[in-house]
């Protein structure tokens, strides 16, 4: 059964990151899950027939919905007995004040801040309303969570932009005190051809990981996780990626909009939407034929990915980076950068040897 994503605050951020989307909608007004929707969605969750009921709360930026937001979160879950709550957030970090950092020691929320690398990377893209670099803000809000003993996870765009400084940024997120490293790669034509000069290319992608393997390398710090180095390694002992684009379904999450609506996942947008929460359950959904639909969508794969040595670990890759290449099924566009680094990964076996103890992840 999937996890929850709860878009709690739509479509609206205290940023204007460059390559985001969200950047060119209305932003009049902050658009927040109501408290009516939100005891909706909290009873729906608890209804799920699994012991751990997984919440991950994003935006826009989720910490606009305000601190008594959160409060009535946990309180609502503490209603709905025998649950095992997980909560996560994603957060810019640039709002993190000692009461927010306090709020999630104190109920055990795992939260991820998104810093794009260096400060001179994060600040090319990562902008406030005055098209100011955002770094110093964001840093200081990690610094804050720190002393509330919280240890943030990093989210690391890549664009065209900064794809040539794989190396330089992870070794100043290390540097920095991050230990959980996720890069995800800019790829949005299929959404907004708008940003398409930010869209990364398969070749760009695949020296990209190579960068960041070396660097990562050299740094040799068994307790440094970086997520795309992981999973492959993972798979290299067997064990089962946890990451959705590694599943080639979208089976690992749902996505709640503000206003109820229920899709799987950011990348796809409402055009994939299976209901709203506020008319039916989750079990209901997942039994429709929306659902069903698109989950026979999701497991076509190409002739090429049928013989493909890869192919029970990858799937395809993520369903919403998929695109025609002529092929009998939409086919995932970093294919290429996938089996380079499978490749270098076999080449470094030497290597790996040392470094595979490193990986506890699957
Ligand atoms: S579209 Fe991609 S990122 Fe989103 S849930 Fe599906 S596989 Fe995961
Ligand atoms: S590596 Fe390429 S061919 Fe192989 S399964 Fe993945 S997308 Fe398909």
């Amino acid at each position: 059964m999937p996890s929850i994503q709860a878009k709690i605050v739509g479509d609206f951020c205290n940023l204007r990151c460059t390559y985001c989307r969200d950047r060119d909608f209305d932003q009049g007004r902050v658009r927040v899950m109501s408290g009516e929707t939100l005891s909706v969605l909290i009873r729906a969750v608890s209804a799920l027939p699994q012991s751990v009921l997984r919440m991950h709360w994003l935006g826009g930026e989720p910490t606009l919905a305000g601190l008594d937001f959160f409060r009535e979160v946990v309180r609502l879950q503490a209603l709905c007995s025998g649950g095992n709550w997980r909560n996560t957030i994603q957060t810019n970090a640039t709002l993190i004040t000692s009461d927010w950092a306090r709020f999630f020691k104190a109920h055990n929320f795992k939260v991820g801040v998104s810093i794009d690398g260096t400060q001179e990377t994060h600040d090319l893209d990562r902008v406030n309303l005055s098209d100011k670099g955002s770094y110093r803000q964001a840093m200081q809000g990690v610094a804050v969570l720190r002393d509330a003993e919280v240890n943030p996870s990093v989210i690391c765009v890549i664009t065209r932009r900064n794809v040539g400084l794989g190396a330089q940024m992870l070794r100043s997120l290390v540097n920095n005190g991050f230990t959980n490293i996720s890069f995800n790669a800019f790829y949005n034509t299929a959404t907004d051809p708008s940003r398409d000069d930010y869209a990364v290319s398969d070749s760009e992608w695949t020296q990209f990981l190579k960068d960041v393997f070396e660097e990562w390398v050299r740094i040799d710090r068994p307790d440094v996780k970086v997520r795309e180095i992981d999973q492959m390694l993972a798979w290299t002992q067997g064990k089962i990626a946890k990451s959705c684009v590694f599943r080639g379904t979208c089976s690992s999450w749902l996505l709640v909009d503000h206003d109820g609506a229920v899709y799987p996942c950011e990348r796809l947008g409402r055009p994939t939407s299976f209901g709203n929460v506020r008319d039916s359950s989750f079990t209901e959904m997942l039994k429709g034929s929306r659902y069903r639909e698109f989950a026979f969508r999701t497991r076509e794969v190409p002739n090429k990915c049928q013989k493909c040595e890869m192919k029970n670990f990858c799937h395809n890759g993520c369903v919403a980076h998929r695109t025609d290449d002529g092929d009998s099924a939409p086919h995932y566009v970093y294919c290429g950068s996938r089996l380079a680094f499978h490749k270098l990964l076999q080449n470094s076996v030497g290597t790996l040897g040392s470094l595979a103890s490193h990986t506890e992840r699957g």
